[in-house]
Order: C-alpha cells, then structure tokens, then sequence
C-alpha cells in the first residue's frame, strides 16, 4: 500500500473535546470522526503533522449551508493564558499518545524514516496559531522542548502575532496588514531553531514578511490554490510562484469548499475536481511542491475521501490519471521528507 504522509490534522482537538490526554487510548481503540489508528492502519496513513490549537467554542460545528458569497465573521481573539492552557493540554494529549506507542513523536526525518521502518505512525508536533505564546517566547523553547518542530503564526482570527483569513468566498488573502512585530520575532525565532513555518491561514501580508525573514523552503501545510476556487485560505498563483521559488511545498486540503470553484461546503465534490486542484498545484509548484494536507478532523472533504481509511482513493485517482510511480510516491511522502530535512537541518 502506498503509504502517505500528511501535512495537517485536528485529531488532538477532538481528543480535547473528551478528555485529553484521558481520551487518548481511544485513539488506538478506535474513534469517531475521519481519524484514528486502526483506520490510519487501513487507509495507509503513516503519519504526519498533529496540529495542537486553542479551540474558538463552536467554530468547527456544522457551519451550514453558504449560498453564493459568504464572509464568516472571524472568531474573537483568545487571552494568552487561556489559549496556553488549551494547547499545553493538546501537547500532554501527544506526549501521551506516544507513550501509549500510538505514534512516535518524530523530531527529526531520520526519527520519521525509523518509525516508517517499524510500522509505527510518525507524528510531529504542530502549533496552529501562536496566541498562548509569551512576548518573550519562553514557551516556545518549552514546546520545542516537548518536540514542537512546527508553527503556523496564526489561525483564522486575530492575535498579538498576526492576522489570519477568514473563510471568506471569493476572496483572496489580501485582506489586511502583516506580522505584528511580535510575529517577525516569532517566524525569525523559528527560523534560528530550524522550526517550519506554516503559512496556511496567514492574510498575503503576512506571508510577505515571513518569506522576507526566513531563509527556509516556505511551506503551507493545508491550503490549495486560489485560481481553481478562489476562497480566502487558498494561494493565488503569484504566492505559489513565491513558495516555489523557495523550494517549498503545498499539502492539498481535503476541505470541499477549499476544492470547490463555487466555494460550496458541498461534499458531492467529483474526482475531476480534486485531480484538476492536484494539476494546477503540481503546474504552479512542480513535481516536488506538491503533497498531502488533509486537514483531517478539521475539515469537511469529498464524500469519497472523508474518513482516513478512503486515502487509497486519492491514490487510485492519481494512478487512473497516469501519474508515475515516482511522482505519487514524492506527493504522498518523499516531499514532506525533502522538505522537513531542509528545514529542520536532519
Ligand atoms: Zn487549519
């Protein structure tokens, strides 16, 4: 089976949701939702980036339907403490689910390739958006010291870092200013540690200031392109030529409003459509820019491709489309490796 390697998932705030890191031996036991070991096992997921966020109360429930243009209002900012409180929890979920040997928690490619070899899923740990984070960045030294080698500055919603899009249909990511200067200190923090720097939910400000500051690949972990559906969180075409001028990389985003040229969370999403998102990533990024951010947990994908376990579909589809070996093999693993080693050092 071909394994993959996946830039994006919310399984630890769904763990959150029932108890933390208490609810983590449900995690091999088995879950509801699009992602737990067994199924990870079935669908050929061999792991990927584990995302710890503090939660906006309500945000990822059913949104309903959006007909024609839609502007969600962004989620209000959350306290420092408060934001702390939650993804320290989500990091002591991760920990735990390591220990339990539900995953290895991967801090370098050769601990990723290892736990390959074994059979174990390869976890590395994600920060998706920075606000329980101290001006002093004291605790991200105590995240990077708990395996935190990834970082996105904002979520969808304020903070003292950044600003991030809304989900906002059509819409481009133009929507405002940057960085805040506490955000330069943090993307160039991360920079001097070797941690990734995700840009997906940033505005194109935002991503500006991180490509002037950092001497790595740029990278968006879960985000899709903005000429073939033209919401808020996807690239256009001149942020792909940036990130591929930096050797960086894409993961496609499983959420069918991100697929979708009508922006509709409509999951009745075709092949066709998914294969025509894959093209123009693949055109825009080349061969080795372009992988696999499924945003499992986190968000609503084709009907076909909804639980972990359908990941094989996505394969079939490339292979039916005439992809070489080689080209699925560096989407589905070997270009989150070439990325991350260049990034991380190792
Ligand atoms: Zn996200």
């Amino acid at each position: 089976m071909t394994l993959i390697f996946d830039g994006h998932n919310d399984v630890l705030t769904k763990l959150a949701r029932s108890g933390g890191a208490a609810a983590a031996p449900g995690f091999i036991e088995g879950l509801e939702g699009q992602l737990d070991l067994p199924r990870a096992k079935e669908g050929g997921f061999g792991g990927g980036f584990f995302a710890i966020w503090a939660e906006s109360p309500g945000v990822l429930d059913a949104p309903g339907p959006r007909p024609g243009q839609y502007d969600l209002p962004m989620p209000p900012e959350i306290p420092e403490t408060a934001a702390w409180e939650m993804i320290r929890a989500e990091a002591r979920t991760m920990l735990e689910l390591d220990r339990l040997g539900a995953l290895r928690l991967c801090r370098t490619v050769a601990e990723i390739e290892a736990a390959r070899e074994a059979g174990m899923l390869a976890g590395v740990l994600h920060l998706e958006g920075a606000e329980g984070l101290d001006a002093e960045l004291a605790r991200l030294e105590e995240l990077y010291a708990l395996g935190l080698r990834s970082l996105g500055p904002v979520w969808s919603r304020p903070n003292p870092f950044g600003h991030g899009v809304p989900f906002r249909y059509p819409s481009d990511g133009d929507i405002g200013p940057g960085l805040t200067e506490r955000g330069r200190a943090l993307v160039a923090r991360c920079d001097a540690l070797g941690v990734l720097v995700d840009l997906s939910h940033l505005n194109m400000e935002g991503m500006r200031d991180v490509a002037a500051i950092s001497t790595r690949p740029l990278v968006a972990t879960h985000s899709n392109a903005h000429a073939v559906a033209p919401h808020a969180r996807n690239l256009t075409d001149a942020q792909l030529a940036v990130i591929a001028g930096t050797g960086g990389v894409v993961g496609l985003n499983f959420e069918c409003s991100f697929l979708r040229p009508d922006g509709q969370p409509d999951a009745d999403v075709p092949e066709a459509a998914v294969l025509a998102m894959l093209g123009h990533l693949l055109d825009r990024l080349g061969e080795e820019g372009v992988a696999i951010g499924s945003d499992y947990d986190g968000c609503d994908p084709p009907y076909w491709l909804d639980r972990v376990e359908k990941l094989p579909a996505l394969v079939r589809l490339m292979e039916r489309a005439g992809y070489p070996a080689a080209r699925i093999e560096r989407i589905c693993w070997g270009n989150w490796m070439r990325v991350l080693r260049e990034t991380w050092g190792h």
